[in-house]
């Protein structure tokens, strides 16, 4: 690693951006604009979400959140815990240790910064990981082996099996920085008893791991006040998973990310609450208007991104789906598959509900609730069987009435470049076309933005989309 990356702290760098740019727009809207001509690096980014309205300074001030609990994790006496997107901070936020989930951290380095996340990348093949392995895991957790963040005390992770890199990164992150390590199992199969006793008993096992290397005890009172903000959370994500359905939706690109890394970040915290308040009120403003999400006012096309977003500096592609005119109608990271979402109508036994009627009814709805986290629930295996990728793909893309069907992904996402082909096929033979993007959601050195935006042109022109 460059000397030059090693002089700052990168938590300490990017919280204190983050704590800067959630205070821009508190302002006049003057004040706003004047601002912006002094911070031209961060400009691109903190517009975008200023731009968004209140949706947008609500999640400015949740990420700065976010960064100020790890900061001051030591302080208030908290362990960190590494984890994955692929795990619900709800058991987390419930024991009271403070989450560091790396693909969260590495997605607002590759939007807020310039530079990229490219030599915290580098600096994980530099000790020992290979350069195929995720860079969604790798930017972040670079930072984390140079020393340069707060320390981690445990390392989570659930997806052995699922994902095989991301599996690896924590467990290779568990290994180099000599911390104790938990991998939960996936459940085989969703919805059946056997499968289903057999993840409650891991999921336990994990609260036992969590409860012996914290000194915290799971209190059960505290679980159920996490798991009622939660239901209140689900439902308003349900009423926006309705408005997506809308033609034209009311709901603008870029509240599709905020919805699902609200989720990743504070699931079960009212300041996730408060975010999707105001994400249902601005869109139900717009309905009720009849303005559609898009700025330009009219709705060309409508997609559903069947994995990941693509994370480039600036919001490039959200803006990008802004300019021309297409609808993001969410991905496999915005569903959350709660039972009363429209979309599991015809996937009954891949949703979820929620019980607190008792601990044995909380543990399972929790455990529950993060077999269905992305990857876990829909690609652990064959991408063509009952309540899988493909299934869910078709019902999704029939639900939000897409256009076409677009795969993102990073190329350490080996589980799905071995099938995505046959997938595609599937899904062209009922007549909805599908454009495979062959870059990394998090490295532009792979291919460049510029690139990117001109093969997703190509696609929407070639078959006739745009
Ligand atoms: S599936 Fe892809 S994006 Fe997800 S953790 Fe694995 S390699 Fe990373």
């Amino acid at each position: 690693m460059r000397p030059e990356i090693q002089e700052y702290n990168y938590d300490w760098l990017m919280g204190r951006t983050l704590d800067a740019a959630s205070k821009v727009p508190l302002g006049t809207p003057k004040e706003t604009e004047l601002t912006f001509r002094y911070i031209p690096y961060f400009k691109g980014v903190a517009q975008s979400f200023v731009d968004a309205g209140p949706p947008g300074i609500e999640f400015l001030s949740l990420l700065s959140r976010y960064y100020r609990d790890i900061l001051t994790a030591r302080d208030q006496g908290k362990k960190i815990a590494a984890t994955t997107f692929c795990n619900t901070p709800a058991i987390l936020n419930a024991m009271d240790i403070v989450p560091a989930t790396f693909e969260v951290l590495t997605t607002i380095g590759a939007l807020v910064w310039k530079r990229g996340m490219f030599d915290y990348m580098d600096y994980c093949c530099e000790v020992g990981m290979p350069e195929t392995s995720c860079s969604a895991q790798k930017g972040a957790l670079g930072a984390f082996l140079a020393d340069l963040c707060e320390k981690i005390d445990i390392v989570i992770c659930d997806t052995p099996g699922v994902c095989d890199t991301n599996a690896n990164a924590f467990a290779f992150a568990a290994a180099f920085m000599d911390k104790p390590y938990f991998q939960l199992n996936y459940p085989s199969t969703i919805g059946d008893r056997r499968s289903q006793k057999y993840h409650i008993d891991d999921y336990k096992g994990m609260i036992r791991f969590i409860e012996h290397h914290s000194g915290n005890t799971l209190n059960y009172d505290r679980l159920g006040e996490v798991l009622t903000e939660i239901d209140k959370q689900d439902a308003l994500t349900a009423e926006m998973e309705d408005m997506l359905m809308l033609v034209p939706t009311p709901i603008p690109p870029i509240f599709t990310l905020m919805i699902y890394a609200g989720r990743f970040c504070f699931a079960g915290d009212p300041i996730y609450t408060r975010l999707l308040e105001t994400m249902v009120a601005t869109s139900k403003q717009r309905m009720a208007a009849g303005v559609p999400g898009l700025k330009a006012g009219v709705e060309k096309l409508r997609i559903v991104m069947c994995y990941i977003d693509h994370f480039t500096v600036n919001m490039a592609f959200y803006n990008y789906l802004e300019e021309r005119g297409i609808a993001h109608t969410g991905s496999i990271l915005t569903r959350n598959f709660r039972d009363d979402n429209e979309y599991v109508r015809d996937l009954p036994d891949n949703s979820y509900g929620i019980d607190i009627s008792s601990p044995d009814a909380m543990l399972e709805s929790i455990a529950q609730m993060n077999a269905r986290m992305p990857m876990v629930r829909s690609i652990r295996g064959p991408y063509d069987q009952h309540g899988m990728w493909l299934e869910e793909t078709l019902a999704c893309a029939r639900s939000y009435q897409a256009d076409c069907v677009i795969y993102n992904g990073t190329p350490g996402c080996r589980n799905t470049w071995g099938m995505v082909k046959p997938f595609a096929r599937d899904i062209e033979k009922q007549g909805i076309p599908v454009h495979i993007m062959y870059d990394d959601a998090f490295d532009d050195r792979v291919e460049s933005w510029e690139a990117t935006r001109e093969r997703l042109d190509e696609f929407f022109h070639v078959r006739g989309l745009i």
